[in-house]
């Protein structure tokens, strides 16, 4: 730890001993003078994640003396890293896996035996991973983010302690703060269930499988475990699906979009066990033997599995940071109590991401981020929580923004709908990719769009129109008032804001 002598001599001081170049960036990488501890840091951030580096780029760009803290060894946080990138690589190779063995045969393409080189595959997703991680690091030099390698944990409210990875241990001090320690895989309370990351796996195990497994329980129906039971079911595993709701999809999901996913998936060959719970599990000769019963009691059945995937949920991270030093309040979900400024109960510690409330989303931490970033400099700052759109990556997608309409019931409000399926789109016909539906919810009385739900191909691209239009407080009749070319799967999108406003599509 550093003295207050040697705190003294530099904003970051290198505490008893050598501090190791690699561990400690900003050195290597710019000339620039390091600030002096009578001229402290006016933002660092805790944690790389997307929340932590966009808001640390976005405090430089305002012109505030910035340095991020990441313990990880590599930008990007969970989301990079374990989480939103090499997920989709998966889904998307996996996809194109899939097409050539059962799709391109129909659409005139013949080609030979094909295989699967597993290997390959994860290191098309690794490979992906590392571009986008060291690509942050080339932006945090372009807006001369200092990068500090490490684990941080308060001192005091304004100062920091950083154990870095390469050894040694620094401090730091800054005016402001902002914490974005994100979130990490919570455990199954279950007998048994204890995650080895090889047989019982998280899904950062289940990113990285040596070998497709046979049979495969999913313990939680929603997105993560959706998207990466779609991956090993289209490699060829049988996967089924535990949930201890009645649907699939999580919270914010539409009950109509809900079921027709679930269909969906069923035809690809994914099991669900829905309304059931799961006790415990048995390792015996290989396998997983998970007790399960119904969720309210009752029945109870064995399932065998060579994988099983625990995916019920994430929880805020705060391990190590000795909040306490700090004056940093949690609440009773270990979520990081914050105001609507992202100010936590300690003055000038602000707070973004998966460990305090909300989705946990990357685009939402971003979000945070950057008004977190505005807040520190100017006093305002914007996110709007209404209008923060969820996709699933699966085939087909799924996405959606705004309310639901099981929400709209039990709020009492007036709601019209307006649907189109992607059969009757032209270019979903051309595509030969046809399941799916656009549904537009609207206010009955003021035709103000209240929420739009999609289940079809490029529904995660599609639903940014639907963002945008609900950010600007757009009627369907606006949607359905605007060009939109021709042949395109967006068409689908006007044609179900069009039976919102007038009761009919054109081509349906
Ligand atoms: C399999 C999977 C798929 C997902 N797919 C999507 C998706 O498609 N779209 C989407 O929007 N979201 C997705 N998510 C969620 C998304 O990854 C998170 O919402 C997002 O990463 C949260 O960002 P964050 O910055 O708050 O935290 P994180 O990304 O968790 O980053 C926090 C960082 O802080 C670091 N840290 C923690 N403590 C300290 C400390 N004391 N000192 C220094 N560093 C510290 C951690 O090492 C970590 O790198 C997915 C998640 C998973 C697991």
């Amino acid at each position: 730890m550093a003295t207050e002598s040697t705190a003294s001599k530099s904003h970051i001081s290198r505490a008893a001993g050598r501090v190791p170049a690699a561990a400690l960036q900003v050195g290597r990488w710019q000339a620039r003078k390091l600030a002096t501890s009578s001229e402290p840091y006016d933002a660092v951030v805790i944690g790389g994640g997307p929340g932590g580096y966009v808001a640390a780029i976005k405090a430089a760009q305002l012109g505030l003396r910035t340095a991020c803290i990441e313990k990880r060894g590599a930008l990007g946080g969970t989301c990079l890293n374990v989480g939103c990138i090499p997920s989709k690589a998966m889904l998307n190779n996996s996809h194109l896996y899939h097409q050539a063995q059962h799709d391109l045969k129909g659409r005139g393409i013949e080609v030979g035996d094909v295989k699967l080189n597993l290997t390959q595959m994860l290191k098309a997703k690794d490979d992906s991973v590392a571009g986008l991680t060291r690509g942050i690091e080339i932006l945090f030099r372009q807006n001369k983010v200092d990068y500090i390698k490490g684990a941080a944990s308060f001192v005091s409210p304004n100062k920091i302690a950083v154990e870095l990875l390469d050894g040694g241990s620094t401090e730091v001090d800054a005016k402001n703060i902002i914490i974005a320690t994100g979130s990490e895989v919570t455990p199954f309370p279950g007998e048994g269930l204890e995650i080895d990351e090889e047989q019982i796996v998280s899904s950062t195990g289940a990113l990285s499988l040596k070998e497709v497994p046979s049979k495969m329980v999913v313990i939680g129906g929603g997105v993560i475990g959706l998207e990466m039971g779609s991956v090993w079911s289209r490699l060829g595993a049988e996967v089924t699906v535990v949930e201890f709701l009645g649907g699939i999809g999580g919270a914010g999901i539409d009950e109509e979009i809900a079921k027709a996913f679930q269909k969906s998936l069923t035809k690809q060959g994914l099991k669900f066990k829905l309304n059931t719970k799961v006790l415990s599990a048995e390792k015996s000769d290989g396998k997983v033997f998970l007790k399960t019963e119904a969720a309210k009691g009752g029945k109870e059945e064995t399932l065998e599995a060579d994988v099983v995937l625990v995916a019920i949920g994430r929880r805020p991270y705060t391990k190590g940071l000795n909040l306490e030093a700090a004056g940093v309040d949690i609440d009773g979900k270990g979520r990081i109590v914050i105001d609507d400024q992202f100010n936590t109960t300690a003055k000038n510690i602000r707070c973004i991401g998966d460990v305090t409330f909300g989705q946990m989303l990357a685009h939402k931490a971003e979000e945070e981020g950057i008004a977190a970033a505005e807040y520190i400099k100017t006093g305002h700052g914007h996110v709007n929580y209404g209008t923060i759109p969820a996709v699933v990556y699966t085939h087909p997608e799924v996405a959606w923004v705004g309310k639901t309409e099981q929400e709209l019931k039990a709020a009492g409000v007036q709601y019209k709908i307006g649907k189109f399926p992607f059969v009757a789109n032209s270019r979903a016909k051309t595509n030969l990719d046809m399941e799916g539906t656009v549904k537009f919810i609207a206010e009955k009385e003021t035709d103000r769009i209240l929420g739009v739900h999609i289940i079809g191909p490029n529904a995660g691209e599609m639903i940014a129109e639907a963002v945008v239009a609900m950010e600007y407080g757009a009627s369907s009749e606006d949607i359905a008032r605007t060009s939109h070319a021709h042949p395109t799967l967006s068409e689908a999108f006007r044609e179900a804001a069009l039976a919102a406003y007038s009761g009919k599509a054109i081509h349906f």
